[in-house]
């Protein structure tokens, strides 16, 4: 089931990604696609506060994998600096997506061939200005309803 919905500043982006989190639950992966600066980071940055982290999300600049605990922990990762889908298996990356929390994975593309197959897979476009169009393919009915529930479809 695919929802797109837009936002027109990183504030909405953030309420969005804000309403994800909070129907999210363990062992959930979320796949980031989209051009840098597109707001992936600052999508991720509304997971946290809807799964209720007090986490400073930032774009990971040496480590590929940031964690944040809480309740339910989240993993953030972010696949820029990796070379190739091998650098991801020995990453371990298997012990994050299936440890009990909730991963969220910017530039999934470069791993998609690892990705569970029930992830929430959400393309960010970006433009003209500061408009997104986002798109989520989701196979969960439980994450579908309640985006679609509070949607805000412009
Ligand atoms: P990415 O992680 O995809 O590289 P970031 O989230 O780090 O992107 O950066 C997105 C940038 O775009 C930020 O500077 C943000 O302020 C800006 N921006 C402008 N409009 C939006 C929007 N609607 N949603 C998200 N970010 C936006
Ligand atoms: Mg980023």
């Amino acid at each position: 089931m695919r929802i797109t919905l837009y936002t027109r500043d990183s504030d909405e982006t953030v309420a969005l990604g804000e309403r994800l989190g909070s129907l999210l639950g363990p062992n959930d992966v979320v796949a980031l696609r989209g051009d840098l600066g597109a707001g992936k980071t600052t999508f991720t940055r509304g997971i946290a506060l809807g799964m209720g982290l007090d986490a400073d999300i930032h774009s990971p600049t040496f480590n590929l994998i940031h964690e944040h605990q809480g309740a339910m922990p989240l993993y953030h990762v972010d696949l820029y600096r990796l070379e190739n889908e091998v650098d991801v298996e020995t990453l371990g990356i298997d012990e994050y997506l299936y440890g009990g929390g909730v991963s969220v994975v910017e530039w999934a593309e470069r791993m998609s061939g690892l990705l569970p197959p029930d992830t929430v897979d959400i393309e960010i476009l970006s433009g003209p200005d500061d408009l997104r169009t986002i798109s989520i393919n989701c196979s969960q009915a439980r994450i579908v309803e309640g985006l679609r529930m509070e949607s805000v479809d412009a």
